[in-house]
């Protein structure tokens, strides 16, 4: 499913459009969960984009790269030993498993349940700061997995682990910083920032 707009153009608004449709549709138990969930959390608008992306099932894995028909072996780039969908990036490829495991975040295995239902339900019994470490660690699993396809560079499951929480931090501090500033000025923290945020996308 694509959520772009009639533009072909993917926002935040369409975003909103196309998780509705599904949940009206109704298969996303989660679903509303999900999204005032994500919504709520204090954390970069590009990983919020990121879990939409994750929800909505149009993360570039190999099955759904196979859908848009490239014609590419559905097989884990990673691991080599299942079908490459966004439930098996995010939850039970062997990597990202030992991930949650070091965060001590309790994942599904590879016949359970969805990835939204997985959050949705985690939404329901955590604290937001927990949500949000959540958040940023399915990100850095996602980034961590392109530098292993793409650079032929992991991390450790404690590193992805610990850089999303040093990353998370930083963030906060910075928005912090920018909030707290009379308007319309411009900080110098904040020009550091906008450098060092460049390297992380
Ligand atoms: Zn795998």
């Amino acid at each position: 499913m694509w959520g772009g707009d009639h533009r072909g153009i993917y926002t935040v608004k369409s975003s909103y459009k196309s998780l509705m449709g599904t949940i009206n549709g109704s298969e996303v138990v989660n679903g509303v969960d999900f999204w005032l969930g994500v919504w709520n959390l204090g954390i970069r608008p590009s990983v919020k984009n990121f879990l939409w992306r994750a929800a909505l099932d149009i993360l570039l894995t190999t099955c759904n790269l196979n859908k848009r028909r490239v014609p590419i072996s559905l097989t884990c780039s990673v691991c080599g030993g299942f079908k490459e969908d966004v439930h098996h990036v995010l939850l039970s490829c062997s990597t990202t498993a030992a991930c949650w495991a070091e965060a001590r975040v309790e994942a599904l295995s590879g016949d359970q349940g969805s990835f939204v239902d997985w959050l949705g339900g985690l939404f329901k019994q955590s604290t937001k700061n927990k949500m949000e470490v959540v958040a940023m660690i399915a990100w850095n699993i996602w980034n961590n997995r392109n530098s292993i396809v793409w650079k032929n560079q992991a991390k450790f499951p404690y590193q992805v682990v610990n850089y999303a929480k040093s990353h998370l931090q930083a963030w906060k501090q910075a928005r912090n910083r920018r909030l707290s500033i009379p308007n319309g000025a411009v900080s110098t923290d904040m020009n550091q920032w906008s450098r060092l945020e460049i390297g992380y996308v």
